[in-house]
């Protein structure tokens, strides 16, 4: 090994250099490291780490710093896709030790464990967003969501087979878009009006991230607003055509890079016969859900919520309570106040992750 190709062993190995004395590297490097070079290092020390007492972990801490080296030095972002996809950076490496990813401390605090011998699978990649670097261990999750969109598998397909939910497959897609170990296009829903962003700086207002369905499910209701502006009979939908509308607005969305949402209103949605099943299914084909329909059945809510178990919930704000007292009509079934007490269970919900639902 010459002495150029030498210097460069401290800049691309400086964690595996660090576990040994520098009198033991030199040996080791002059005596079987000749006519070598920088990337031949993980394959000479599988061969001879053993005969210079060197930890055992050093062939897999230097692979994992050569495979560091390769990511860091991609010289151009990749360009967004056109579908889902994996980022063109990631690496997956396996290992037999554990916790080599920490002992490179990429932003780590605190403590690192030891290197434990066991077959540890490891992800590297580069952020196209950020351009930052992260080198982790390979979570259950991760493999998931990349064998999804490498083989090209449909969540909804497969949910059904293991019996599971969609919504469970997209998160752990969302998330690993999130992490840059996948790369989502942008929303297909935009509009094209040059005349909507004079100067272009509102660009991002052409998009949309999240597509809403706000399903009138039931003309069903248990007050009698004057303002009301249609209490006449309409057929409820079967339930088998019900969850084919929110089969194809999941395959909407996704075919649009959008999330999906459903607003249930009615009528009165709790009046609707099969709202727990429509709220299930909607949750678990991955859409977080509003409800809009009249104070007074918080309580309702939180108990669905409870045996859906998945569906996101915060305290509904009535209607009209999320609009002025109407000169006209207010006194028969009166909002006076309930725009206040509606903020107020906003304000006093112990656990809504800020997600407050109009
Ligand atoms: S609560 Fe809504 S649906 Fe019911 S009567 Fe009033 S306006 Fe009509």
């Amino acid at each position: 090994m010459n002495g150029a190709i030498r210097e460069n062993l401290a800049e691309i190995y400086p964690v595996s250099l660090a576990q040994a004395d520098s009198d033991i590297w030199d040996h080791f490097l002059e005596t079987c490291a000749v006519n070598s070079g920088p990337e031949d290092l993980a394959g000479l020390l599988s061969l001879h780490a053993a005969r210079y007492s060197l930890p055992g972990f050093l062939p897999d801490l230097a692979r994992l710093e050569w495979a560091l080296r390769e990511v860091r030095s991609a010289k151009t972002l990749p360009a967004l896709p056109s579908r889902i996809a994996v980022n063109p950076s990631l690496s997956l490496l396996r290992f037999s030790w554990k916790n080599l990813a920490g002992l490179l401390r990429l932003g780590a605090d605190g403590a690192v464990p030891n290197p434990e011998e066991g077959e540890e699978l490891v992800l590297l990649w580069r952020h196209v967003q950020t351009g930052e670097v992260h080198v982790r261990p390979a979570s259950c999750e991760d493999l998931l969501a990349l064998k999804l969109i490498v083989e090209q598998i449909d969540p909804g397909k497969t949910a059904a087979e293991a019996g599971l939910s969609i919504r469970s497959m997209e998160a752990a897609i969302d998330r690993a878009v999130r992490g840059g170990l996948l790369i989502r296009p942008p929303s297909s829903i935009r509009r094209e009006f040059s005349s909507f962003t004079p100067g272009g700086e509102d660009a991002e207002a052409l998009s949309a991230s999240i597509f809403t369905l706000q399903w009138h499910i039931t003309q069903a209701c248990d007050l009698h607003c004057r303002h009301c502006y249609d209490r006449s009979d309409k057929v409820l939908l079967e339930p088998s055509k019900a969850l084919a509308v929110l089969d194809d607005f999941y395959r909407f969305c996704r075919a649009r890079n959008v999330r999906g949402q459903v607003s249930f209103t009615g009528g009165n949605p709790f009046l609707h016969p099969n709202f727990p099943d429509l709220y299930r299914s909607a949750s678990e084909r991955g859409a977080s859900g509003f409800l809009s329909g009249e104070p007074g059945r918080f309580a309702d809510a939180q108990r669905l919520d409870s045996r859906t178990g998945s569906f996101r919930s915060g305290p509904r704000i009535p209607r009209r309570a999320a609009r002025p007292r109407h000169p006209l009509h207010g006194d028969a079934h009166s909002n006076r106040g309930e725009y206040g007490s509606g903020a107020s269970s906003c304000r006093s919900s112990p656990d809504q992750n800020g997600s407050f639902y109009l």
